[in-house]
């Protein structure tokens, strides 16, 4: 947003301009917020460096007002239309530095811009930390791999699927996906799955079966809900209760899977820990 800011001096580096808010993220948390402020006439502005989550939705169908879904590009497309149709634009900046200066005011910089607000709204986001997988990215950008079954379980009620993960963040997103779909394979991307015994009971008793290998590719065609995925050959099975031993209901062959491929990763603020967790495949 760039309308009614006044200019500040600053010795030594180029003059702030100063708001009533600036809003660090243009997602739609920060653009809600603009679209918010600039109705209610404050002096707003929104830096944002373009890496929101939503621009990697294919299609979302749990948002409400969109009942045949809308894709994360056109949903931040339309909020940053509105804002512009309130003569407001985000400016493209990677903000580096905050200060609190002594009135309470914040300056915040980017390389050798800067701006000064009474108030400062934080909505940077969280990023994805992705399996280690080749092509995760990709995968997840074109629909194949999921990440978060609360946004997507509905869309594949009843299908094979897999969560892929070796820790408790798995296993809780494989035992949630039981309300949707009786045939889910944890995928633990190489070794055993890293949880409790407890956790792993909970696992075994809901009929999840586990396995234990490194996925080496996974491809796929979300439209068609099915994916593939490649495995080396080891694999660890975990019965139905009551069932023989052997192969899950869903279980995939050794080395290969058609499967509806759905990734849950963690969200982690930026500068959080690296961890593994990760939703993935299941099949058709
Ligand atoms: C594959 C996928 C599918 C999803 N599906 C759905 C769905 O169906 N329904 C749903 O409700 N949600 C869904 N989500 C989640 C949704 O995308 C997020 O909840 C949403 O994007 C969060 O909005 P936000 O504005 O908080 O953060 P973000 O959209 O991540 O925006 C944060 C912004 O802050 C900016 N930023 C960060 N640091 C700086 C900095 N230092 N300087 C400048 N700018 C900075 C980033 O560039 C980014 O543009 C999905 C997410 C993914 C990845």
């Amino acid at each position: 947003m760039s309308g009614g800011a006044s200019e500040v001096g600053a010795p030594g580096r180029q003059a702030a301009s100063r708001y009533d808010c600036c809003i660090l993220g243009g997602g739609p948390a920060g653009l809600t917020a603009a679209i918010f402020l600039a109705r209610l006439r404050r002096r707003a502005v929104v830096l944002d460096d373009r890496r929101s989550r939503a621009a990697l939705i294919p299609r979302s169908h749990n948002h409400p007002a969109f009942p045949d879904g809308i894709g994360g590009p056109a949903l931040l497309e339309r909020m940053r239309d509105q804002l512009a149709d309130l003569g407001e634009s985000p400016v493209d900046a990677k903000v580096t530095a905050i200060a609190q200066e002594g009135d309470g005011s914040f300056t915040i910089a980017a390389g050798e811009r800067r701006w000064n607000t009474r108030f400062l709204l934080m909505a940077t986001g969280v990023e994805d930390v992705l399996p280690e997988m080749p092509g995760s990215l990709d995968r997840v950008r074109e629909g194949v791999l999921r990440c978060c079954p609360i946004c997507d379980a509905f869309e594949v009620i009843g299908r094979e699927l897999a969560v892929v993960g070796p820790g408790a963040c798995a296993a809780g997103e494989a035992l949630f996906l039981r309300a949707y779909s009786q045939r889910i394979t944890l995928v633990t991307l190489g070794g055993p799955p890293e949880i409790t015994e407890e956790q792993l009971t909970r696992v075994r008793a809901a009929g999840i079966t586990v396995l234990e290998d490194e996925v080496l590719e996974l491809s796929g065609d979300a439209a068609a809900c099915r994916s593939t995925w490649r495995t080396v050959s080891s694999v660890s099975m975990l019965p139905m209760p009551g069932s023989e031993s052997g192969p899950g209901p869903g279980l995939p062959p050794r080395s290969a899977s058609r499967s509806m491929a759905m990734a849950g990763s963690s969200r982690t603020p930026a500068s959080a820990v690296r961890c593994r967790e990760a939703m993935l495949p299941g099949t058709q």
